[in-house]
C-alpha cells in the first residue's frame, strides 16, 4: 500500500469495494425476536452502517453493502447469516 493509500479515510476506502449483488438477502434478522430485543447491538455495531429502523419500528438490512466481516453474527443470536451465493458479494480493493 503507497503513502497516498494509507492517508485515505475508512470511508473512502470502503468507497473503493466494489459488489455483485446477489438476489437474495445472505441475512435475515428474526423480526420476531428483533422487536422484543433490547440491546439492538445490530444499529450500532455494523462497520458499514446498515442497520436501521423501519417506519414500522422494524430492523431493515441493506445487505447489498455487507463487508461479510461477521461482526453482526457476533452480537447478534437474532440473525441467520451466510455467505452470499458463489461469486457474489464485497470485493475489497486496495486502490
Ligand atoms: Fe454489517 Fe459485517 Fe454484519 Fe455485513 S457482516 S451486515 S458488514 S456487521
Amino acid at each position: 500500500m503507497t503513502y497516498e493509500q494509507e492517508k485515505l479515510s475508512i470511508e473512502a476506502k470502503l468507497g473503493l469495494n466494489t459488489y455483485k449483488i446477489a438476489k437474495a438477502a445472505h441475512i435475515l434478522p428474526d423480526q420476531a425476536r428483533c422487536a422484543v430485543c433490547r440491546e439492538r447491538w445490530c444499529l450500532r455495531i455494523c462497520p458499514g452502517n446498515l442497520y436501521s429502523l423501519g417506519a414500522d419500528g422494524q430492523i431493515v438490512l441493506n445487505y447489498e453493502g455487507c463487508l461479510e466481516c461477521g461482526t453482526c453474527l457476533v452480537v447478534c443470536s437474532h440473525l441467520t447469516w451466510e455467505y452470499p451465493e458463489g461469486g457474489c458479494g464485497v470485493q475489497y480493493r486496495l486502490g
